[in-house]
């Protein structure tokens, strides 16, 4: 009897399992697509001549610009081993020295490999609410990248913290090699500090945080999801054919005023939720935002709905800058 009791809770258990992994497949069948994510393969193109995009799907994505007197790099990973990996890369393309590196803003997976970019001689530049978010939130990102470290067997100690030595407030052109690039802030996005990385002559930018094509994107540092909008408007009517984000694939400008229309929707739907009383749970469960479940990252929307609850009813991002923001011009 006693035994049948204990069987009872062995498949109980079992049963428990089951439902959970089935639960999962459930909900990456209803549109993160992580099944197939899984196989897309790291890959670089050279976008324009001598500018590359390094887009790995899994993680985080790079562009580095070779010319004559050396390389500009965008962003470095997640950690120094991942940071290896992309100097590998790009010395395929070139052997000429590392002379920059801009880091977009202040999320682990985009700045964590610095420490090998330092090495190889690079000057680091950064928007300055992005080198104070660094030194503000860099335990914390940290403590978030934990499972990824674990996962993938990398040393959390590898990690050190590299600020910029360089910072700027609005905007700011470098010349290498007789090529032109500009670094744009036209206020929070995604992060405070969000820099937008303009090529004039080769219709490109860089977007790092506030755009990546098809997903959706962590709210939890937005003091601001109108300007967030806005300057997704803005640079889809700039002279620009190519937009390259901190994730996804190559996009469009159709790709950005899609991502501007779903931010805008998601701040009224939110917006009319909270307004009606509504609570957390019930957002959750009744909200949804459902015309967007085919968007990357879909499965993670009770994390961004709490985030945004959270910004909507304190009055403060859920992972809040104390010193924001470096003010802007017609900033929303
Ligand atoms: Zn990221």
């Amino acid at each position: 009897m006693r035994l049948q009791v204990i069987g009872g809770h062995a498949m109980a258990a079992l049963l428990g399992l089951v439902i959970s992994t089935s639960y999962g497949l459930a909900q990456k069948a209803a549109g993160d697509g992580a099944v197939y994510e899984k196989n897309i393969p790291i890959k670089v193109t050279e976008v324009a001549p001598g500018l590359y995009f390094h887009y790995h799907h899994q993680e985080s994505n790079n562009a580095w610009l070779v010319t004559e007197e050396g390389v500009l790099v965008i962003d470095t990973r997640q950690h120094p081993q991942r940071a290896e990996e992309l100097l590998a890369a790009i010395r395929k393309t070139t052997d000429k020295p590392i002379r920059y590196v801009i880091n977009t803003h202040a999320h682990g997976d985009h700045y964590f490999g610095n420490k090998i970019f330092k090495r190889e001689g690079a000057t680091f530049i950064a928007h300055r609410d992005t080198a104070g978010m660094m030194r503000e939130h860099f335990d914390s990102e940290m403590k978030r990248r934990m499972g990824y470290f674990k996962q993938r067997k990398y040393d959390p100690a590898e990690v050190e913290l590299v600020p910029p030595d360089i910072t700027f407030d609005t905007n700011m052109t470098l010349h290498l090699g007789g090529r032109t690039v500009e670094l744009l802030y036209v206020g929070p996005g995604q992060n405070p500090g969000d820099t937008l990385v303009h090529f004039p002559k080769e219709r490109v930018i860089f977007t790092g945080g506030p755009f990546s094509k098809n997903s959706w994107a962590n709210p939890s540092f937005t003091p601001s999801m109108e300007n967030w909008v806005e300057l997704l408007k803005k640079i889809a009517a700039m002279d620009v054919d190519t937009y390259l984000g901190g994730h996804g694939d190559i996009g469009r400008k159709e790709d950005v005023l899609h991502e501007a229309q779903m931010l805008a929707d998601f701040n009224t739907g939110m917006r009319e939720a909270v307004a009606r009383g509504m609570s957390q749970r019930e957002i959750v469960e009744k909200v949804k935002f459902e015309k967007y479940k085919d968007v990357r990252n879909y499965y993670r929307m009770h994390l961004f709905i709490a985030s945004y609850y959270h910004f909507l009813t304190t009055g403060k991002p859920k992972t809040a800058y104390s010193k924001c923001c470096v003010p802007v011009p017609g900033m929303k």
